[in-house]
């Protein structure tokens, strides 16, 4: 297959390093290996690329270095924030609140939750998948420790309203916890977690032009959380193991780049997703999930064909160079309807209907690890 033809659309699955990306995290592999903890010169260097990393990530998010905690993946953020405020707030309640249509790195976990005796609260969303400040405040009681709710749905691109969340959880009960998925929202959207209400924000290397491996936390002051890696104590003994020094250095570097244009970059995919609306928009069979204008993510389309299979569809563009996601690439032994699209499924016919046993979109089984 010729690689310069190729058309890549599948970017919430995973990015490609900026070639400046891999370029120093080169040099950081071959010259500056050094382990952070070391006291001799190979270590101070290493750590001071750690703390340049810091800086970056919390400048951009208004934060203080402090509130950052390195890990390996959105996953594993996901994790730490939900079982860490978790077991670390058990005494105040054992309650939880999230969507219907979260990651599996978060329905997964909180699936587990349960399975230790916490009881968990999913809320439905509306027809274009937006979740409902007031659904939640009603929702939320005395022993409500902790909500969750992603920043950017990964398969149909809806942006929820995340800071007027944070303000109607904070207002029914401040002791509640607020922890956000920015797996998809991070390097498309100026997010300040102070000024939206936000506890707990997770974030992913690889969806942002760095690399595969590394993610970040963002933890508000005074959040307690318990530690899910034991070990050597790095991190404050917040997440033990060396730290991913190329990695973290990596995804900073993304992330600066990211920021830098964000405002016209935004409006690029803007233009070229509305181009793609028009052109998929007249052909008959084609109905888009979700909302279309610029209140969406300017990176993320849903689209349906009635009458073809997702795979099959899937299969033809690629024979053209044309690489997408579809619900049963993830799951193919076992394809079912997305559960987002499932969520927010709508009665009745016509343009915007969902079937659920078409949807060409991004889906995850939670097994798999794959995509978007
Ligand atoms: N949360 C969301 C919204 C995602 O889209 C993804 C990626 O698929 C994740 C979490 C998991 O991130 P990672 O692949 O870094 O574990």
């Amino acid at each position: 297959m010729n690689e310069k033809r190729d058309i890549y659309l599948d970017n919430s699955a995973t990015t490609r390093c900026f070639p400046e990306v891999a370029a120093l995290m080169n040099e950081l592999f071959l010259e500056d290996y050094g382990n952070p903890s070391a006291m001799h010169h190979r270590g101070v260097t290493a750590e001071r690329r750690i703390a340049e990393a810091k800086k970056i990530l919390a400048g951009i998010l208004k934060a203080k270095e402090k509130n950052l905690c390195f890990t390996s993946c959105g996953t594993e953020s996901d994790n730490l924030a939900i079982i860490g405020a978790a077991m670390a707030s058990q005494r105040k309640g054992k309650h939880l609140i999230t969507s219907l249509i979260e990651h599996p790195a978060v329905l997964e976990t909180m699936k587990y939750l349960e399975t230790q005796g916490f009881e968990i609260t999913r809320l439905g969303v509306d027809r274009d998948g937006l979740i409902s400040p007031e659904e939640i405040a009603a929702a939320v009681r005395p022993d409500t420790i902790l909500v969750s709710v992603m920043h950017t749905n990964n398969i149909i691109g809806a942006v929820e309203p995340v800071e007027e969340i944070g303000k109607a959880v904070k207002a029914a009960n401040p002791n509640t916890l607020f922890h956000v998925d920015a797996v998809q929202g991070f390097g498309k959207a100026q997010i300040y977690p102070k000024r939206m209400n936000i506890d707990l924000l997770s974030v992913s290397g690889h969806k942002i032009h760095g690399p595969k491996g590394t993610g970040f936390l963002y933890i508000a002051d005074g959040v307690r959380l318990v530690p899910q890696m034991h070990g050597g104590g790095q991190q404050n003994g917040l997440r033990s193991g060396t730290e991913n020094v190329p990695g973290i250095a990596g995804m900073a570097l993304a992330a600066r780049m990211l920021y830098k244009d964000l405002d016209s970059d935004r409006a690029k995919l803007f233009s070229m997703k509305n181009r793609l609306i028009e052109r998929l928009g007249v052909i008959p069979d084609v109905v888009f999930n979700g909302r279309t204008d610029e209140t969406a993510a300017p990176h993320i389309l849903s689209v349906r064909v009635r009458g073809v299979r997702a795979e099959v569809l899937l299969h033809a563009l690629e024979d053209k160079g044309i690489f997408v996601s579809a619900g049963s690439a993830c799951s193919s032994n076992h394809p079912r309807p997305s559960e987002t699209l499932m969520a927010h499924r709508r009665p009745g016919k016509g343009d915007g209907e969902l079937d659920p046993d078409q949807p060409l979109c991004h889906e995850h089984n939670g097994r798999d690890g794959c995509g978007g």
